[in-house]
């Protein structure tokens, strides 16, 4: 049995060393490392995958919603609703451009915003929504949108976790996450679903107007070389990266089909537990699995991780702090946000190794170590 990783980048790199060492070696001999053509091939390509009219490339999931905000005019004081349940990305960077974080709570199931809450949170104020597809399970986006075109409000799709991921509308058709708000937003961090080999990200919009002003925003506000219109910043996905993610594009869907065998595997393996609960599969998600996570009830969850660690199993708690606990937005909230939900899960998440190489071993060896400290 290999050893165990949270994600195991290591042996994905050796089963597709030969196609990714070609295609680094050409940008090497190329030297082409800034805007070379990999860069909008691979953004072209991104497109059409996520069936988006647009994909402009940048350095990083937290620049690509940064550029986001300034590129749709977002002012000080607007007020942005967004999970606190989440990476601290997608608040910081609310908070950065002097934007107000309005923190609004997830529905238990599903770990993503409830769409009740947002309607409460609403103000005149209010400009956009931020909903994240926490995990690879799509945010109920058919409400979100409704409530957004309602107020009419901006809706920013955080897909960090959930690239690959759809939504299913109610008659049946399907739309690719990140591909159904004003914009959406991605990550091509390393451990992210197609992750590169450093960072990287991406912004994606059906929008020629927005698609403009994004790409002006992400090279220094410059509509034309060395004409700078507004105040942007440098944010670019470098070629090398893009030749990397040319190749594990085509992988994608072979990766998401693996990482959901691994979670078909461990969902029977708990079934009927009362101490664990498996993650909820909403009809309206086809969900990604970027991470596989546990409620536990009635479990010394610490514990917990300490025997799994001593059993050479990485766990981990995504994320022990929630955003409108974080002492950097202190500052920005009032002292009455009342989350009960994202405190509850707080508590009692835990993520389980899962990524695209595990083998069944490996597997038995986590679910048996993890039944018989939850059944002792
Ligand atoms: C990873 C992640 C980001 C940030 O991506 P980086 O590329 O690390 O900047 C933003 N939001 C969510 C939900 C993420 O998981």
């Amino acid at each position: 049995m290999r050893s165990i990783q949270m994600v195991d980048l290591k042996q994905q790199y050796q089963n597709i060393k030969d196609e990714i060492d070609a295609a680094v070696l050409k940008v090497l001999e190329s030297s082409a490392f800034i805007n070379g053509p990999e860069v909008q091939e691979f953004a072209a390509s991104l497109a059409q995958y996520n069936d988006v009219k647009h994909v402009i490339p940048c350095a990083n999931g937290t620049d690509a919603l940064q550029i986001s905000m300034m590129a749709l005019g977002l002012k000080p004081g607007d007020e942005v609703i967004t999970p606190s349940f989440t990476f601290i990305a997608t608040a910081e960077v609310i908070a950065l451009l002097n934007l107000k974080p309005v923190f609004v709570d997830v529905d238990a199931k599903t770990f993503c915003l409830d769409p009740q809450e947002i309607e409460k949170a609403i103000t005149p104020k209010t400009k956009a929504i931020v909903p994240v597809h926490l995990y690879g399970q799509a945010a109920p986006m058919e409400e979100i949108m409704d409530i957004a075109r309602r107020h009419n409000l901006y809706v920013i799709e955080d897909n960090a976790q959930a690239i690959g991921g759809a939504y299913i509308y109610a008659d049946g058709s399907k739309k690719k996450t990140g591909s159904i708000g004003t914009i959406g937003t991605t990550s091509f961090f390393p451990s992210k679903n197609l992750g590169g080999y450093g960072d990287g990200g991406a912004i994606m919009t059906n929008d020629d107007a927005l698609a403009n002003q994004l790409k002006m925003v992400a090279n220094h506000g410059q509509s034309k070389r060395y004409y700078h219109d507004l105040v942007g910043c440098n944010s670019r996905l470098d070629t090398i990266q893009a030749a990397i993610l040319n190749i594990k594009l085509r992988h994608l869907d072979s990766y998401i089909d693996a990482r959901r065998k691994v979670a078909d595997y461990y969902d029977a393996a708990f079934a009927g537990n009362s101490k664990i609960t498996t993650p909820f599969r909403a009809a309206y998600s086809h969900h990604v699995f970027h991470q596989y996570t546990l409620i536990l009830e009635g479990v010394d969850r610490d514990q917990l991780q300490q025997y799994l660690a001593s059993k050479n199993i990485p766990s981990m708690i995504y994320y022990p702090v929630p955003a409108h606990r974080q002492q950097m937005f202190q500052q920005f909230i009032s002292s009455n946000v009342n989350l009960p939900v994202t405190d509850w899960l707080t508590e009692r998440v835990i993520s389980l190794p899962i990524h695209t190489e595990m083998q069944e071993e490996q597997l038995n060896f986590i679910v048996e170590s993890v039944l018989s400290f939850v059944n002792l």
